[in-house]
């Protein structure tokens, strides 16, 4: 499974941020253009962060919207999904601009 090896990704980077405290939270950003299920994500958390650092911490997941940038009428426009045509001009030549990301905003750790 795909989020399995991205959650443990997470755990990893999170781990070695925090010189051996334990977290509390982590905030993570997935944009609504990644193929990557939240919920997915937060079953694999429960499963990998046990006898880690991030045990019992709490996992926010923000999404983020995707907007893509129109090539035919040059303007900013709101992608529900990849390959979704402009909304202003109906138009296919979209470069995404935001929505792909997959990162880890925040860490709290324990003082
Ligand atoms: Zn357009």
């Amino acid at each position: 499974m795909h989020e399995m090896s991205i959650t443990q990704g997470i755990i990893d980077l999170c781990q070695e941020h925090a010189c051996g405290r334990r977290i509390r939270s982590i905030d993570v950003e997935i944009g609504q253009l990644s193929s990557t299920v939240p919920e997915a994500i937060e079953f694999c958390f429960e499963a990998c962060s046990r006898e880690t650092l991030l045990e019992g911490a709490q996992l926010n997941i923000i999404r983020t919207a995707g907007i893509g940038q129109c090539l035919e009428c040059c303007r900013e426009t709101p992608l529900a999904e990849l390959y979704a045509p402009c909304q202003h001009c109906g138009g296919n030549r979209i470069t995404v601009v935001a929505g792909e990301e997959l990162r880890v905003r925040e860490i709290e750790v324990d003082d």
